[in-house]
């Protein structure tokens, strides 16, 4: 682990460390570059063999994906997750005690981002992953009419979007090659380790320089484009492609999904482009699709890889603090006064939990005790998930039988003005009155959710205000909830009265329940500043943290969120390649 160690005291070299403590365990990680050195300091460490090699705390999927890595390179790996099941955002459930038949992915929903590497690396269709391809997004406008878009299909879109302007019709195609281009250079960007940018150190000077050699073929309007998708909002974006309402309103959901920012806030059309750029696997681009057992079923195959791979899993197992010895990691404490010993810890949590809870601030540099602080963490998401006796019947497309527009997404989100419209109330601090959805059906393909005839929809919406995670709300949102579920019954008169269950998750219960601080879905906002470099902080956005030993996974770094397991994956590379350094210098 030297290479860690040597890493984190380069960090921490160029910083102010706060306390005797942070100054030795870098003094430690210079000199020694080993771990384990006897003495003990921050929260006492037992000395002796350590239990495991590697100790994960968090048993989300990065918190999975991770220790399956670990574990197949050899690590003795113990993976510990505070509630009784693993998954974390990524859970299917059965929230109506009188309807245990009935399942839902309670809070994420559909796949897209999980790259092929991990799929193949893991053998995860062998333990479980399957996806059905989602349909297209489908808008049934309150006005009457509608629209359907493909991901696949370049003729269907042409005479859908002509329905509304031949002129977006015409440019359909342009934007899906523009989208693609960008897609081939922000691509490749998910999988790269981002350099300690503005470092003079020989060794972050050569991962910039290799960064920039690797992209040494971008032209000046590629350049220009990405920095256009890096700067722009979402709404200025489409301005410049599209005239119509209706076509802009559709292409604006992936910008604001999970976000707190309405459609003309700078920085959206990255957000779309982060939610534009994978695949489900079967070589188009930008499409999703749902995980058959729900989403729940995506962790499940993981933890069954990572099993397989000899990891042990324990649930119920809330980890309180980190063990330090010497400044370096050196195990875990859990609530239930358990110490546990590792060579390694991966954390997967939340930064604010993982770095100021339990690590503290005492034993962080305080420019990244300040940059944790200043993390921004909302969203305003309110999820809802509902059973349903029949499929949506909608005005525009008639009829309760199983049809393409019930496949995809189901949206609710007319135009910009009306997105604009819920963020901009939320932001005012008062929920949405006409809430944004992205709505979806997954048992349009998925006959293991439900009893035979029914169907689960799931509604991701937005926004409530920001605060939300401080207290329940309860009676507000149910209020938000059915405000939410009239804006369907608009377009689909059955819907209200084809609801046999309805169960509402809000900012506080995802923060008290799943851990997702101030109720952000990807641990933390994907703004500009919180992107590549500087996610989770700068100086450590390669996996490591200022703590020698301790690793980083959550979606709270580049390439999350989302359920793309690529934290994971890196923060496994970064712990192996580390070790293997130690070794080699031995
Ligand atoms: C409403 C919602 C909708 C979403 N929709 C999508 C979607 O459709 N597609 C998509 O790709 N992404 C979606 N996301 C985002 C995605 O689900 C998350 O980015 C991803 O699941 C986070 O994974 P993770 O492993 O990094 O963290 P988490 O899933 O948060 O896992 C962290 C784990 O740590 C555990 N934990 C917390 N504290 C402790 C402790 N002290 N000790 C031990 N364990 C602890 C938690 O219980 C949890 O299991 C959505 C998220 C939400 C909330």
């Amino acid at each position: 682990m030297a290479t860690k160690a040597t890493q984190a005291a380069k960090a921490m070299a160029g910083k102010a460390v706060k306390t005797a403590q942070a100054a030795k365990a870098a003094r430690a990680a210079r000199t020694s570059g080993a771990s384990g050195a006897s003495g003990v300091s921050g929260v006492s460490g037992v000395s002796g063999p350590a239990d495991y090699d590697a100790i994960i705390v968090g048993g989300g999927h990065n918190g999975l994906v991770a220790a399956a890595y670990l574990a197949r390179s050899g690590a003795r790996t113990l993976v510990l997750e505070g509630r009784p099941k693993t998954g974390g955002a990524a859970t299917t459930e059965a929230p109506w005690p009188d309807a245990p038949d009935f399942k839902v992915t309670r809070l994420s929903y559909v796949m897209s981002l999980l790259p092929p590497t991990i799929i193949n690396d893991l053998q995860l269709e062998r333990h479980g992953y399957k996806i059905y391809p989602m349909g297209p997004y489908y808008q049934a406008f309150p006005e009457g009419g509608s629209i359907k878009l493909y991901a696949d299909d370049a003729k269907r879109n042409h005479d859908e979007v002509s329905k509304w302007s031949k002129k977006d019709a015409d440019a359909m195609p342009r934007w899906d090659a523009w989208l693609a281009g960008l897609a081939d250079v922000l691509g490749p960007l998910l999988l790269t380790v981002p350099p300690n940018i503005g470092s003079r150190k020989p060794r972050d000077l050569s991962e910039t320089l290799r960064l920039a050699w690797r992209h040494r073929g971008l032209d000046v309007r590629t350049i220009a484009d990405v920095t256009r998708l890096m700067t722009m909002s979402i709404a200025g974006l489409l301005d410049d492609w599209f005239e119509s309402p209706q076509v802009k309103g559709a292409l604006a959901v992936n910008g604001v999904i999970g976000t707190w920012a309405g459609p003309y806030e700078p920085g959206t059309a990255y957000v779309m482009a982060h939610h534009s750029i994978g695949d489900v696997g079967d070589g188009h681009l930008g499409n999703w699709g749902f995980q058959e057992g729900g989403m729940g079923a995506v962790a499940d195959a993981i933890a069954r890889a990572a099993r397989h791979a000899g990891a042990e899993i324990r649930t119920g197992a809330r980890v309180s603090q980190l063990l330090l010895r010497n400044g370096r990691a050196s195990g875990v404490i859990l609530e239930n006064g358990q110490q546990l010993t590792a060579k390694v810890v991966v954390t997967s949590l939340h930064p604010r939990t993982a770095f100021l809870d339990h690590v503290g601030r005492a034993n962080l540099p305080d420019d990244f005790v300040t940059d944790i602080e200043h993390w921004k963490t909302r969203s305003g998401v309110v999820k809802i998930n509902l059973a349903l006796a029949e499929l949506p019947d909608f005005t525009a497309d008639p009829g309760t039988n199983l049809q393409e527009h019930h496949t995809g997404s189901v949206e609710m989100a007319p135009t910009m003005p009306y997105i604009e419209r819920a963020f901009t109330e939320a932001r005012e601090g008062r929920p949405a009155v006409r809430p944004f959805s992205d709505g979806v059906i997954p048992t349009a393909f998925d006959k293991t959710l439900v009893p035979e005839g029914y169907h689960i929809m799931s509604l991701f919406t937005q926004w409530v205000p920001s605060d939300w995670n401080e207290a329940p709300h309860t009676e507000e949102l149910q209020a938000y909830a059915d405000r939410m579920i009239d804006c369907y019954n608009e377009v689909a008169p059955n819907f209200k009265s084809s609801i046999i269950h309805s169960d509402i998750v809000g900012p506080y219960e995802m923060e008290h329940e799943y851990g997702l601080i101030g109720g952000n879905i990807f641990h933390g906002e994907l703004s500009l500043e919180q992107l590549f470099h500087m996610r989770p902080a700068p100086g450590f956005a390669d996996y490591r943290t200022p703590v020698p030993g301790l690793y980083y996974a959550s979606s709270a770094t580049h390439a999350g969120g989302g359920v793309c397991g690529i934290p994971g994956m890196q923060a496994a590379r970064a712990a192996i390649a580390d070790r293997r350094a130690t070794l080699r210098r031995k």
